[in-house]
């Protein structure tokens, strides 16, 4: 097995555990028969990927059934891919190559709710850049929550990545530029900058990281930026308003999941990928630096859904 999968695997180990708690039961049986269509249907509520695509499942294992004589248990396996794979096709966020030296650095805004997990999503992806060759540095801007900086702080001298900050209280859109001036002059070609959890309810915050956009689209002409809702994948499908919310206000452009191997409903991301289209760029698999992985459609469906039958 190789380790990225691996990663996938044992992170998703809750959701699919609790998949094949049901499934495993089903392949044990001898027939496809309503009762046991309403168990897999729930099953797959119970992992949340959300009621269309679920609903699709459905139909399709109850069509296939009705049309093949042959129709094995473990067609619900293959046919539960297909749709998955399906829903996601496209759903792999791309960062674009490295820009030129002389070009000006690129942005990437870390948003969502308080410990949704962004300063960790921070420090985990100024690791993964800078052992991808990129220059980073990363903006402490989460002036408001205490612990953010001396968080943020640590992670930089453990994975060794540089950090501007400001003290408690300070002007989010004042350390986010002067970020970005250090990132000018260091000719660093990635900026991070973790900001301040808020509730997408509250319009005065969603403002403030407006405003930080405003102060740095004012810097360079065409500033490529990049806007990822950090997302705590233990919510499941009930984050969908609050990425709507984030989305209208700010224009994200991707998708962190976070906190996956603490949750049975890893498959929520299938449900809001479908209703935003946003792309997935990481997920978070783990605690550890390396345990947030670049997001593959294939290793997830696979690591749900794949080799062991039963579990
Ligand atoms: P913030 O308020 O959004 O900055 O959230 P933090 O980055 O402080 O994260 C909140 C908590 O979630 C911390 O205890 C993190 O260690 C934890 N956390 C973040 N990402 C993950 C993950 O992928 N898996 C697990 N198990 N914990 C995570």
């Amino acid at each position: 097995m190789f380790g990225l999968f691996k990663k996938f695997c044992s992170g998703l180990a809750k959701t699919k555990q609790r998949l094949f708690q049901t499934l495993g039961s089903i392949f044990r049986s001898d027939k496809i028969n309503p009762a046991n269509l309403e168990s897999i249907e729930e099953a797959l509520y119970t992992a949340d990927f959300g009621v269309e695509t679920t609903e699709e499942i459905i139909a399709q294992i109850r069509q296939t059934h009705k049309e093949n004589k042959n129709f094995q248990q473990q067609d619900i396996l293959s046919i539960t891919t297909h749709v998955l794979s399906r829903v996601l096709q496209g759903s792999e966020g791309r960062l674009p190559a490295p820009v030129d030296i002389h070009s000006s650095p690129e942005v990437l805004y870390l948003v969502g709710t308080n410990g949704s997990g962004k300063t960790t999503t921070a420090a985990k992806c100024a690791h993964y850049f800078q052992q991808q060759g990129r220059k980073v540095i990363v903006g402490a801007c989460d002036t408001f929550r205490m612990a953010a900086n001396e968080q943020i702080h640590t992670w930089s001298q453990r994975l060794e990545f540089e950090l501007v900050a400001s003290q408690h209280g300070a002007d989010a859109a004042a350390v986010a530029y002067d970020t970005y001036k250090a990132a000018c002059h260091r000719q660093k070609d990635l900026v991070i900058l973790d900001t301040a959890g808020r509730l997408h309810t509250k319009e005065g915050l969603m403002k403030e990281l407006v405003k930080m956009k405003r102060v740095l689209q004012k810097q360079t002409e065409n500033l490529s930026e990049h806007t990822w809702l950090v997302l705590d994948g233990s919510l499941g499908a009930n984050a969908i308003t609050s990425v709507q919310r984030f989305h209208e206000i700010l224009g994200l452009t991707g998708i962190v999941m976070t906190k996956l191997d603490g949750t049975s409903r890893g498959g929520s991301l299938v449900g809001i990928y479908r209703q935003l289209q946003l792309p997935i760029y990481f997920l978070g698999l783990g605690e550890k630096p390396d345990d947030l992985q670049p997001f593959s459609s294939e290793d997830y469906i696979r690591a749900l859904l794949g080799e062991t039958r039963e579990n």
